[in-house]
């Protein structure tokens, strides 16, 4: 443990705090807050709970193994002492779908701007030597932004940085939930935070609000219901009954965030890397995510979460929302993806998308539509595309070609 030269008392630690604080906010962490590096015991067995009733189902790395670890920070760093908890705020205002006559995805807020991960590694990476200036000698230490290997709400919960809402998500005053956080596991001796001692009282409005029920008890999501996981996690077809509830999401889902009483309060500005480059990395245009190539994709998301769903993921993404805000005039770019796109994944939730789409808004199909289904379901290569091409003609109430190709 490093001691802090010439602290008989808590005064120089506390002191030692504060300009820690003072240079974490210089360095662009809006937000900051201490706590031992001591294990989170009574939270491994609430994650093996989690897991046993198959809550983080689809995520193969979450593993009892994995839990009981990530409980333990010193598993991370042997010398921790202390946790300097950080956070960048990242709700921006905002600039609004346009109203230009194109069918607009949305993109989850965390994601319209730089790559979080980056940015705060950076940013704590230069806030790390500040703390070696201020003490005068090398500090051991461990960066860590949204890595499964340490319990990051827990620690941030624990420091009094924020407190958890029945979203699951933490609520930072005055910033609400719209704060991404990160963790530098130090081997300086600093003055602990208290845990806020706040709760959501007898709120429920995100549990009412959630469109697939994926918070099911207060404080706990059930991943595989939720959007944000089938939109980005997800690396094989989208449950069907949860593609109507899918909205207009193309990239997460930010509706039990934007709900809450607490993040609609924030007043202070986002951090400015957070503002989407263009209204593309905010509200896609759908036909475009449809027919996009590789290029085209790295020109508009390199950088930014986005890029973790890959162009397949989006595109499939794009396909289901066309089809549930879609009109009319939809039905010929959807044809398109069904005959053309290079991803089995996405033609086959083309397929679905007609069939959906036409159902909505109670249209005939088409003779062309009911022909390229028909074709798809006898002739696709995939056999995944065949299959939600047979299953469209169930959705659509369309005559024939029920059954298998
Ligand atoms: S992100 Fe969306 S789907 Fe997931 S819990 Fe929140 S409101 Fe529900
Ligand atoms: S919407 Fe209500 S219940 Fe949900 S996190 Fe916010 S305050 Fe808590």
């Amino acid at each position: 443990m490093r001691a802090v030269a010439g602290s008989p008392a808590e005064t120089p630690r506390a002191a030692l705090t504060a300009r820690v604080k003072r240079l974490a906010a210089e360095h662009g962490l809006s937000v900051s807050a201490v706590t031992t590096a001591g294990a989170f015991p009574e939270l491994a067995e609430r994650l093996e709970r989690h897991i046993t009733a198959g809550h983080v189902a689809g995520l193969d790395w979450f593993t009892p193994e994995r839990a009981r670890f990530s409980t333990d920070p010193r598993n991370l760093h042997a010398g921790a002492v202390s946790i300097l908890a950080v956070g960048v705020a990242y709700w921006s205002v905002d600039p609004a779908k346009p109203d230009d006559g194109v069918p607009r995805g949305r993109i989850s807020r965390y994601a319209w701007g730089v790559d979080y991960h980056d940015l705060l590694k950076e940013r704590m990476g230069r806030l790390h030597r500040a703390i070696e200036a201020e003490v005068g000698g090398p500090v051991e230490a461990r960066l860590l932004v949204d890595t499964a290997r340490i319990v990051d709400r827990a620690v941030a919960a624990r420091a009094g940085l924020g407190w958890y809402g029945k979203h699951a998500c933490l609520i930072v005053p005055g910033r609400g939930s719209g704060v991404l956080l990160g963790e530098l596991l130090l081997d300086v001796e600093l003055e602990p935070d208290a845990p806020l001692d706040k709760h959501c009282g007898r709120c429920t409005i995100c549990l009412d609000r959630c469109p697939t029920g994926a918070i099911v008890a207060p404080y706990t999501v059930s991943t595989p219901r939720c959007l944000s996981f089938q939109t980005i996690e997800q690396r094989g077809a989208i449950p069907p009954p949860l593609r109507p509830l899918l909205g207009d999401w193309v990239y997460g889902c930010d509706i039990c965030q934007e709900v809450c009483p607490y993040t609609k309060a924030t007043r202070l500005p986002p951090d400015p890397a957070f503002l989407p480059r263009t209204i593309d990395n905010a509200y896609p245009a759908l036909p475009f995510l449809l027919s996009m190539g590789d290029a085209e994709f790295r020109a508009l998301y390199r950088g930014t979460p986005v890029t973790r769903t890959k162009r397949r993921g989006l595109a499939r993404n794009a396909a289901v929302a066309l089809a549930n805000i879609g009109t009319e005039a939809d039905v010929p770019t959807l044809l398109i993806a069904l005959k053309d796109h290079d991803e089995p994944l996405v033609r086959g939730h083309a397929a679905w998308g007609i069939a959906h789409l036409c159902a909505r808004l109670g249209l005939p199909v088409s003779r062309a539509a009911e022909a390229a289904l028909d074709r798809s379901r006898m002739t696709d290569v995939d056999d995944s595309v065949r299959r939600e091409a047979a299953n469209a003609f169930d959705i659509g109430g369309l005559e024939g070609g029920v059954g298998n190709p």
